[in-house]
């Protein structure tokens, strides 16, 4: 039913990449005849899961949405991939994205350009756009994405879907292209927080600890991510339960809508028995500039490896190897937003500059991380829209980086302090007879607390 639905409706979407059509009923059928020797099953065998085209997969190609990787095979799996293949869920395709993950669009991928299915003309968000456009339309039934700096959760609003975005380094990223090592996360896109529940509680399991260790923080236990059934849930859930708005992140810049929908969220989280509090914090403006000074400097340093001697075809003649080589190379290959952000980042590392961008980025990270960690001393969970908008025309934004940065203010301070959050959807706007879009809801929890964070998330939803 999936593959009917993909081959129905993506060639107007436009969420997958590559569809293993074959493959997908082959490994379908394995479920079938296990399931028929009576052998126990994970919850996730047989459910299909389409993964973001920056995790590696050793049977279907991984371009990180660039023309520099368009005929790169892996030859490895994923350990995400490894640990979801461990469960029998079947891996049906690969999702378009951002080339390397930089952009909140999906219009920088070299491949094509990803529509929201609520409305065609409007963007999914990104970079995991591909993934949330493939859940929104019902072509997958969950989808692995990677969160540097919102591109879990971003589009997940932008496409009312719900998203999580998991503790630094509760989830191997080991197989996941790099862009910026300090904030990448491989994170669940689901319809339901329930779905999204089932597919972190699968990932926490490491296929090989060891080799892995690197990218992932060891935790002495693994989260627990059940949740009760809804039916069951009380008529106040959230008695006892305190929460904090972040009062800068309701601030000037932020949409009406997108406002009021938000201020309706808080009432309901009110009337359920939740305790919700404005505070102010006082670095929250300092995260977008310090997000990108790190962001940039440690793509560049992370893309430096694309020089077309060690990675691509290495040009047959060339004079001079930084100009006509390299350079040559990277300038045919990567795309405008890239070199953008690989120029700044060498700018920013470059000596004599590195301590008055880097070095104060790092500062500015450690002020953010400390005043957020602060306040989940004191709440449950900390509360700002998903985005400042909803989602936007397509092409209305791609000319003006600094417009499309701006659109990350809610969900990059989140990754300077390695928190988990979630993004579920909190309303719906009708901006024209039949045309409507979701607006997104952010919970933002403590460290290694994703199982908390589902259980509020759940209620609302
Ligand atoms: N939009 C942000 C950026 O371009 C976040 C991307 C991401 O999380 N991969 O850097």
């Amino acid at each position: 039913a999936y593959l009917d639905r993909i081959r129905s409706i993506d060639n107007t979407i436009g969420s997958f990449v590559q569809v293993d059509f074959a493959g997908a009923i082959e490994q379908a059928k394995q479920i079938d005849s296990r399931i028929a020797t009576g052998q126990d099953l994970h919850i996730l065998a047989g459910i299909p899961l389409a993964i973001k085209d920056n995790i590696c997969h050793q049977d279907l190609s991984t371009t990180a949405g660039s023309n520099l990787l368009r005929a790169h095979q892996s030859s490895y799996d994923a350990e995400v991939v490894t640990v979801l293949k461990g469960c029998g869920s079947v891996l049906i395709g690969k999702t378009n994205m951002d080339e390397f993950g930089m952009g909140s669009t999906t219009e920088t991928s070299a491949n094509k350009a990803t529509h929201n299915p609520w409305d065609l003309s409007r963007v999914p968000g990104g970079s995991s756009g591909g993934s949330a456009a493939a859940v929104a339309g019902q072509m997958c039934a969950g989808a692995l994405g990677s969160d540097t700096g919102g591109s879990i959760r971003q589009p997940a609003a932008f496409c009312g879907v719900v998203g999580l975005k998991p503790t630094y380094g509760a989830i191997s990223r080991h197989g996941l292209i790099a862009y910026c090592s300090t904030f990448d996360t491989i994170g669940p896109i689901g319809p339901t927080v329930q779905d999204v529940s089932y597919i972190f509680g699968a990932l926490q399991k490491d296929g090989n600890i060891k080799k892995m260790r690197d990218t992932s923080l060891r935790h002495s236990s693994i989260i627990e991510t059940s949740l009760p059934p809804q039916a069951s849930l009380s008529c106040r859930p959230y008695e006892g339960r305190r929460f904090a708005v972040i009062a800068e992140a309701i601030d000037e810049g932020v949409a009406d809508e997108v406002k009021f929908s938000f201020f309706d969220s808080v009432r309901h989280i009110e009337s359920l028995g939740g305790v919700v509090d404005l505070v102010s914090c006082k670095t929250f403006q300092m995260g977008l500039p310090a997000y990108y000074v790190m962001a940039v400097s440690e793509a560049s340093s992370n893309l430096a490896r694309f020089d077309g001697v060690r990675v691509g075809n290495r040009e047959a003649s060339y004079e001079s190897v930084t100009d006509s080589l390299v350079g040559h190379f990277r300038h045919s290959y990567l795309g405008p937003e890239v070199l953008r952000r690989i120029l700044m980042g060498t700018y920013t590392l470059s000596s004599g500059y590195s301590d008055e961008y880097y070095a104060r980025a790092k500062y500015a990270q450690r002020l953010v991380r400390d005043e957020l960690i602060s306040y989940l001393s004191q709440y449950d969970a900390l509360l700002t829209p998903a985005t400042p908008d909803v989602a936007y025309t397509r092409g209305s934004k791609i000319m003006d980086p600094l417009q499309m940065y701006t659109g990350d203010l809610m969900t990059v301070n989140v990754n300077l302090s390695g928190l988990p959050a979630i993004v579920v959807r909190s309303g719906v706007l009708t901006v024209a007879e039949g045309t409507h879009l979701p607006i997104g809801l952010q919970f933002i929890g403590k460290h290694f607390g994703e199982g908390e964070l589902l259980q509020i998330a759940h209620i609302f939803e």
